[in-house]
Formats: C-alpha cells, sequence, structure tokens
C-alpha cells in the first residue's frame, strides 16, 4: 500500500536553524591569535574528570571531540593546547549574538548559548537571503562564523545547519523536501540514538525512503508513540513551533531509595554521587553557562513528608550541601528518608531588552 501523501509542511514557514562554529574555542582563538592553526580545546584539566567542552577543527581531525575526557584527547593528540573554560566571556558573546537574531525575528528559541531557531515567517525576504544577513553581522560584530539551516520546520532546519558546516548555510525548500529526506539516514532524526538506529537496520531500515515503506501502525506497533513521530520524520514533517524559552531558574538531581536511610550518615553517603552528577550537569549543555546563585537539598521522609534547606552560594561546594543535608535531615526530627535532592539556583538573565541594548554598545 502506498503511504498516503504527507500534508504540506506548513507553507509559508520559514525557520532558521544558526549554529556557531565551535563556539567556545573560537571565541578564545579570537582572543589569542598566535594559537591560529593550532589544534585548541577548551575544556577541563587532564587530571581526574576533565572533559573536552568544545575543540577547533585542527584537533577535531585527531579524532578529538566534544565531551571526551581530557587525557584521552591528550592521547590522540599530544600537542592539543586545553584552555580553561570561561563562562563569562561566552555568556557575553551570546548576548551580543542573541540580539542580532531579535533584529530579524521576534521568535526566537535558544538551544544553548551557541544555537537557536528563528522563526522569519513573517518576513518578506527569503529565508536563506535573511541567513546570509545574518550570519554576516555576526561575522562583521563578533568576528566569529555561524553556520545556518534554512527550512519550513525546526527538522529540516537542523538537519540542514550541519550541511555546509562551518561558515555555511543550507536550505531545504518546501519543495525539494521530498527528495532531502529520501537518502537522509534516519541517525539523523529527532530522537533516534544509537539503539533505536539499530532496531531500524535489523528491519531493513538505514534511510528515511527505507522508513517510509513502513504504515503507521505498523511504526506504532513496533516503536509506541516514538512510531507515530518517526512515521512524520522520515516525510520531513514536523509540527514542533519555535518557543521562546523560558528561562531554566535552577537545576537539581534527586535519587529515590530501595530502602529508606535509617541515618544521616547514610545520607550523607548517598550526596556524592548526587553532587558529582550535577556538577556534571552545569559543566554540560544544561548548565548553559549560567551563574549559579544558591545551592539548595530536598530531603522526603518516609511518610512522604518533604522540606529544603537553601543557602547563597556561587557553586557546588560539598561541604554547603553536607550542612544543609543535616539541617534538613534534622527537621524530620529522626523519620527515616526516602529521597535526597542537590541541585542549586541560577542568577537571572539579564532581560531582552538589556540584551539589545549591551549588543548595540
Ligand atoms: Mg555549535
Amino acid at each position: 500500500m502506498q503511504p498516503p501523501e504527507p500534508p504540506p509542511p506548513g507553507p509559508g514557514r520559514k525557520i532558521v536553524h544558526i549554529d556557531m562554529d565551535c563556539f567556545y574555542a573560537a571565541i578564545e582563538l579570537r582572543e589569542r591569535p598566535d594559537l591560529r592553526g593550532k589544534p585548541v580545546a577548551v575544556g577541563g584539566r587532564p587530571g581526574g574528570r576533565g572533559v573536552l567542552t568544545t575543540c577547533n577543527y585542527e584537533a577535531r581531525r585527531f579524532g578529538c571531540r566534544s565531551a571526551m575526557p581530557t587525557f584521552q584527547a591528550l592521547e590522540r593528540c599530544p600537542g592539543l593546547i586545553v584552555l580553561p573554560v570561561r563562562f563569562d566571556l561566552y555568556r557575553e558573546e551570546s548576548r551580543r549574538i542573541r540580539s542580532i537574531f531579535a533584529e530579524f525575528a521576534d521568535l526566537i528559541e535558544p538551544l544553548s548559548l551557541d544555537e537557536a531557531y528563528l522563526d522569519l515567517s513573517g518576513r518578506p525576504e527569503g529565508g536563506a537571503e535573511l541567513a546570509a544577513e545574518i550570519r554576516g553581522q555576526i561575522r562583521a560584530r563578533t568576528g566569529l562564523t555561524a553556520s545556518a539551516g534554512i527550512a519550513p520546520n525546526k527538522l529540516l532546519a537542523k538537519i540542514a545547519s550541519d550541511w555546509n558546516k562551518p561558515d555555511g548555510q543550507f536550505e531545504v525548500a518546501p519543495e525539494a523536501v521530498a527528495d532531502f529526506v529520501r537518502e537522509l539516514p534516519v541517525r539523523r532524526l529527532w530522537g533516534v540514538g544509537g539503539k533505536t538506529a539499530e532496531r531500524l537496520a535489523k528491519i531493513g531500515v538505514g534511510t528515511c525512503g527505507d522508513l517510509q515503506r513502513f504504515d503507521l501502525a505498523t511504526l506504532h506497533r513496533r516503536f509506541g508513540k516514538f512510531g507515530v513521530g518517526l512515521y512524520e520524520m522520515c516525510r520531513g514533517i514536523d509540527r514542533r513551533e519555535v518557543q521562546s524559552r523560558r528561562e531554566r531558574k535552577s537545576l537539581s538531581n534527586e535519587t529515590t531509595f530501595r530502602a529508606d536511610l535509617p541515618d544521616l550518615d547514610a545520607g550523607q553517603r548517598e550526596l556524592r554521587p548526587l553532587l558529582d552528577e550535577l556538577r556534571a550537569d552545569l559543566a554540560g549543555k544544561a548548565g548553559e553557562g549560567r551563574a549559579v546563585r544558591s545551592a539548595f537539598v530536598k530531603v522526603k521522609f518516609a511518610d512522604f513528608q518533604q522540606t529544603t534547606a537553601e543557602r547563597r552560594c556561587a557553586g557546588v561546594e560539598v561541604e554547603v550541601y553536607e550542612e544543609l543535608l543535616e539541617e534538613a535531615w534534622r527537621r524530620g526530627g529522626g523519620k527515616a528518608v526516602r529521597l535526597i535532592g542537590a541541585g542549586v539556583r541560577f542568577e537571572p538573565q539579564a532581560p531582552e531588552g538589556a540584551a539589545v541594548q549591551l549588543g548595540l554598545l
């Protein structure tokens, strides 16, 4: 049976995905022209748990990648220059770039400091023309390069921004969607990781064109709700809107224990892995380079009552969390504990208006 014709992918929608090229490393290289042409990474120290946050293309040629442990990257590329992360600087640069976006689009959805979707549907100019102009402004005002994808929806725009990276752009026009997705590896689809790709390979699916041979009911049976998403995505359909994202106010992790913890000593032992996880999240995408305002510990007792202890604090300090846990624990009056959470609250970011002014300075 032939699959039904897909509905037009939102006629007139012009979505642009802008992705800065090796953002953190590119900023550092701009500040240090003497390092140009050399393999450079930004990230944690080689000892212990340090990982690379970003690296430039010279370093990638040696097989270095972001999120790779620094010691491993140095094995692959002994000449690699690893610079410490300077989030304040990257945040400031990101604000400048967002203020450029705001001159072109009302609807902006930042995904991280260096990536955003722009909905330019209301503009009379062509999407590719606008994307080129935005990239030109970014280069002129920051000295940094960006890549862009232009498409009728977020899914395709994000895939397309990778097509001519670095310092390039690619457009998937509405009439080109069908051809574009036919040869597209399913691995490029949103939410398709290694496991799903393997399962798809087992039923003979490598490309979106292969996937289009399966009807909706079959995909739903095999993949559940995600199967419905697959059915649409492999036809280049994505109904998600560009959403100006609300600012993340906090970040935390928590553990519910299989058996309730009887005393504070047991609680303190469980705190350590939570703090490690929190530090890793803060260093990664979830942290977005935000400044920490306070630390908090949440405790839920065996009777499901819960309490939170909080203190102003600029980072994740073990002693502070131990004291907060003790404070929260005491409020239970000796009750056993079923859950512990540890987190940070962020300093609010500058409001849009202020960011725009900052960019104009
Ligand atoms: Mg990027």
